[in-house]
């Protein structure tokens, strides 16, 4: 992560120089002084004497009581870190790069050296780190290259409670890492509810009990259901913010759509007043906090608002637990996340809008009692509340696509999937399908056994399909041209379109329109963007995010690390494109759509209907091939292709023969999908085969 540190130092210099040699000192002595004030600083004695007692200890605090950013320091200060690192493992990569900022600052040192942090494609640690913050999806891969994970004295698994679906993973290869390695020491972190569940996993370990400071919080319930939580939040937004004692306000919503949406129609609303009232009404910072956003935008939240301004931040449900703020009074709870579940039959994940469990209301609730007696509004009822809210979230491992997880594990030699230690195995169905959808790219065999395709898939940290891409662009010779497509599909959007600018901004898109490709829309915006330099002013001049760019730029240069690894020449068809639409097509054949009617298509397999989106290419020209594959689906008003590339209908049935033959063509839907079936069970039967015959070559 070269490019995010240097743009991390420039930060912190440019803080230093901000405030001056005068204010450091006092700066520094605050920061003790709030260390000390939080709750986990009066338990520090006995929390290091059970670590030092025990291998395994289950550590239940509420939010906010210091968990994650004391834990690894008290370990450090306590001598667990002569022999390796401390590592803290979040489920968001926003966490993992925010604490850790918190605490170099804790610890007086440049983030990078004596602290930092990783995530996917970016790695801000040092020869120095002793402490190490990272996503968990980071540490699961590097037992791939270390099982024992020998650089590691101890491992502290945050916001366990999550049950993300790497956590998940992670509990079961650790609970391994614990019985080989005497020397290691695990830590869970939970908020209350699954801590006994989690103890018990690890054999009855001690749970440990921060003793929390928390005030009492009013809930008041919607009296009737609410047809537009957004506009009830702005409403209750603004009611507070005339008629509440000062206090800040914190919003959950679903995603960056309504966040945006809500935060333009509150500063909407703030103009009206002002221009009604004739004179500046009392100030209110509005704040946007979702993942993908910019992360000095990000570190808004945390500062105090200019001229002692109201705070009202808008949040993903990110601020449930992971991100405290403090001095929140007022929150307002929408009742609604977005949940990404695995529908087997689509043989997909989708994000949807799900009412949120009653654990993770209450959760949302408890932020307005960490300064003083707060109000929790819901934009629900309290009968949805007892009777339509499940008591706890659905552990994402039974409800999202394990094709990374299974192909990880595979490669970590666990044989029998459905035997692995899983504290909730997920469904077998998933299981099953996730590896048929492995078998069908080619990564598994016939008895599931990881093929040398597999094998070298598995050394990206990239989706399956993306790393099936990748090598198939070396087989057709055209590695350059794959990996920059692969890069770009692994940031956010680059394309820029402000509201006030929407035309204007669609004409410089159009520019780079590939007419029958988005995938290669996207290559021909990097290469013009090479062309001139990587220069940012030519990016804005083409309403292109540069930081997204620059990003997808890191991206490459990481997985190109790994070609060179994997000794992997960087081929290049030069201009002829084609045979990149064919290395696509290998990858993505699953999501194969054919021509219906007018910009009406249906998917080859499943016969569901699915749309060009207006900001495709193929779209903008007007230009409807045969067949085309997609990237992902996505799911709103209507069924949208998302990044879209024509194919030829003999790809398909060179490429995906289980899919699509020639012959095939005008067999029905039905037919196909039974076939599928039959070819599911013959695979199930013939593992099961082989877990028999295995079982027998052990008893004998
Ligand atoms: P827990 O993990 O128990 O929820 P944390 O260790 O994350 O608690 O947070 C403890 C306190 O540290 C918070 O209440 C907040 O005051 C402060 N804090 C944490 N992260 C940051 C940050 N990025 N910027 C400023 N303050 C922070
Ligand atoms: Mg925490």
């Amino acid at each position: 992560g070269e490019v995010d540190f240097k743009e991390h130092a420039k930060f912190s210099s440019h803080m230093k120089q901000k405030g001056e040699a005068a204010s450091e000192f006092s700066k520094t002595k605050s920061l003790t002084e709030q260390r000390q004030y939080l709750p986990i600083f009066s338990v520090r004695e006995e929390l290091l004497q059970v670590v030092r007692e025990n291998q395994v200890v289950v550590v239940v605090g509420e939010t906010g009581s210091g968990k994650t950013t004391q834990m690894t320091q008290y370990l450090h200060e306590d001598g667990h870190s002569t022999y390796g690192m401390i590592g803290c493992t979040q489920p968001r990569r926003v966490a993992a790069m925010s604490v850790a900022k918190r605490v170099s600052e804790e610890m007086e040192c440049e983030l990078g050296d004596k602290v930092g942090y990783a995530i996917r494609f970016e790695d801000v640690t040092g020869p120095n780190t002793i402490i190490k913050y990272m996503t968990d999806g980071v540490l699961l891969r590097e037992t791939l290259r270390e099982p024992d994970l020998d650089q590691y004295n101890v491992v502290i698994m945050d916001e366990a409670h999550e049950r993300s679906l790497n956590t998940d993973v992670l509990f079961g290869i650790l609970k391994q890492v614990v019985a080989r390695r005497r020397d290691f020491k695990l830590i869970v972190t939970s908020a209350t509810l699954n801590a006994q569940k989690f103890s018990n996993f690890f054999g009855s370990v001690p749970v440990f009990r921060i003793p929390g400071r928390t005030f009492p919080v009013n809930i008041l319930y919607s009296k009737s259901p609410c047809e537009d939580y957004v506009d009830a939040a702005v409403k209750q937004v603004m009611s507070i913010h005339i008629s509440c004692p000062p206090g800040d306000i914190l919003i959950f919503m679903t995603g960056q759509d309504e966040i945006e949406c809500t935060c333009f129609a509150i500063s909407e609303r703030m103009e009206q007043l002002e221009a009604n009232a004739r004179k500046a009404a009392a100030p209110l910072s509005i704040l946007p906090i979702y993942s993908q956003l910019p992360s000095d935008l990000q570190a808004k939240i945390f500062q105090k608002a200019e001229g002692g301004a109201r705070k009202c931040i808008v949040a993903t449900n990110i601020a449930e637990t992971s991100l405290t703020v403090d001095g929140i009074l007022y929150v307002i709870d929408t009742g609604y996340g977005k949940i990404k579940f695995y529908n087997p039959r689509m043989g997909m994940d989708a994000l949807q809008v799900f009412p949120v469990s009653r654990a993770a209301a209450d959760q949302r609730a408890g932020r307005a009692g960490r300064t003083g007696p707060g109000t929790c509004y819901r934009l629900f009822t309290e009968s949805a509340y007892q009777n339509e809210m499940l008591p706890n979230p659905v552990p994402e491992i039974q409800r999202t696509n394990l094709g990374n997880v299974v192909l990880l594990l595979k490669s970590l030699n666990v044989e029998n999937l459905l035997d692995f230690d899983f504290m909730d195995p997920p469904p077998q169905e998933n299981i099953l399908n996730s590896m048929y959808q492995l078998w069908v790219l080619g990564a598994l065999d016939n008895v599931g056994r990881l093929t040398s395709l597999g094998r070298k898939m598995v050394e990206f940290p990239l989706d399956p399909p993306l790393a099936k891409m990748l090598l198939s662009g070396d087989e057709l010779h055209c590695v350059n041209e794959v990996l920059t497509i692969v890069s770009m599909l692994s940031v956010p959007s680059v394309f820029f379109r402000p509201k006030d600018r929407a035309e204007e901004s669609d004409a410089a898109r159009e520019k780079f329109f590939v007419p029958e490709s988005d995938h290669l829309t996207l290559l021909n915006v990097y290469l013009r963007w090479k062309e001139n330099q990587y220069r940012g002013d030519w990016c804005n001049d083409h309403f292109l995010h540069v930081k997204g760019l620059r990003k997808a730029r890191e991206v490459r240069s990481q997985l190109l690390d790994i070609l060179k690894m994997q000794k992997i020449p960087l081929s290049t068809c030069g201009s002829d494109w084609d045979v990149v639409r064919k290395a696509i097509c290998s990858a993505y054949f699953h999501n194969a759509a054919r021509l219906k009617g007018v910009g009406e298509y249906v998917n080859c397999r499943t016969g569901m209907p699915c749309h060009l989106h207006p900001s495709s290419s193929l779209y903008g020209l007007g230009y409807t091939p045969d067949y085309v594959v997609y990237h992902e689906l996505v799911l709103t008003a209507k069924e949208y292709m998302q990044c879209v590339t024509a194919v030829e209908p003999q790809w398909l049935a060179e490429l995906g023969p289980m899919f699509f033959s020639i012959k095939d063509s005008h067999t029905s839907r039905l037919e196909q999908r039974r076939k599928q079936k039959v070819e599911m069970t013959v695979m199930e039967k013939e593992m099961e085969e082989v877990r028999r015959s295995q079982a027998e070559t052990a008893r004998k």
